[in-house]
């Protein structure tokens, strides 16, 4: 899991956020929701310190970022992210697309990550899939490439950021079904999404966020049932 506090970060003299608190435990899955912003997608690249945060800590599956010693690339390697558009290499086949940092990152022989990349596209339901090249695959398919990518560096973490937002409704409802089985099996999980039906079936938690602070946040059930906010309740009105 994960742990943040006190999370504050600007860009030049616009404060993104302002002194946020958040933990995930493991095994557990949040969905992080909010408007346009918010600050988002800002928070999840604190988390996996593509961005460094002007204050606060955060520490993932405990490494201190803040701690000077730290090796930030053994912590990145912890976490893995999901993008809404998903980032696949083109000029790489779908088994290379998965294969490729677990040889340049994790020195793994190539036959290994051959076979970790093999059974991750099975889990997310694309045996048979191996060869093809990006181009040649619907939107759903490509998100569930990049999300076998992201799992076949055993993550303790999985960081969404809107990965429904760029497919078509066709193909929506395969991503979610593979994210749910993910969630099923104690995967660690935090989501960004407008999908309040499946931040309502799966999220252990649910936490809204404006203006860079976390407004409000609790069970699932409550926050998106009956928020005590104003603010959550104007947003889930137009959003639901
Ligand atoms: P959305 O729902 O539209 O994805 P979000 O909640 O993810 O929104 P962020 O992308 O985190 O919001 O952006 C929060 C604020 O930070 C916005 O005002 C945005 O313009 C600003 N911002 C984000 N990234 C940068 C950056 N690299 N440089 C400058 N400003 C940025
Ligand atoms: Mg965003």
């Amino acid at each position: 899991g994960f742990s943040i506090s006190g999370l504050h970060k600007s860009y030049g003299s616009n404060e993104v956020l302002k002194g946020i608190d958040l933990s995930v435990a493991p095994g557990e899955v949040v969905c992080l929701i909010g408007p346009s912003g918010s600050g988002k997608s800002t928070l999840l690249r604190c988390v996996n310190l593509l961005e460094t945060p002007n204050q606060g800590t955060v520490t993932v599956s405990g490494f201190d970022a803040t701690d000077p010693e730290v090796d930030l690339n053994a912590m990145r390697r912890h976490v893995g992210m999901v993008f809404q558009q998903f980032n696949l290499f083109p000029h790489l086949s779908v088994l290379q697309n998965c294969t490729v940092a677990q040889t340049k990152v994790l020195g793994r022989p190539q036959a290994g990550a051959a076979a970790v990349a093999r059974e991750n596209l099975a889990r997310v339901g694309l045996e048979g899939f191996e060869e093809r090249y990006p181009d040649q695959l619907s939107g759903g398919q490509q998100q569930r490439v990049a999300i076998a990518r992201a799992l076949s560096m055993d993550p303790q973490l999985m960081l969404f950021d809107e990965p429904t937002s760029a497919l078509d409704p066709e193909t929506v409802g395969e991503v979610l079904s593979v994210m749910r089985r993910l969630a099923a099996a104690g995967m660690t999980m935090l989501v960004v999404t407008h999908e309040m039906g499946f931040a309502r079936d799966v999220a252990d938690r649910v936490v809204f966020m404006d203006g860079g602070v976390v407004v409000e946040e609790g069970p699932a059930e409550q926050i998106i049932g009956s928020p005590a906010q104003p603010r959550t309740q104007d947003f889930l009105r137009r959003v639901l």
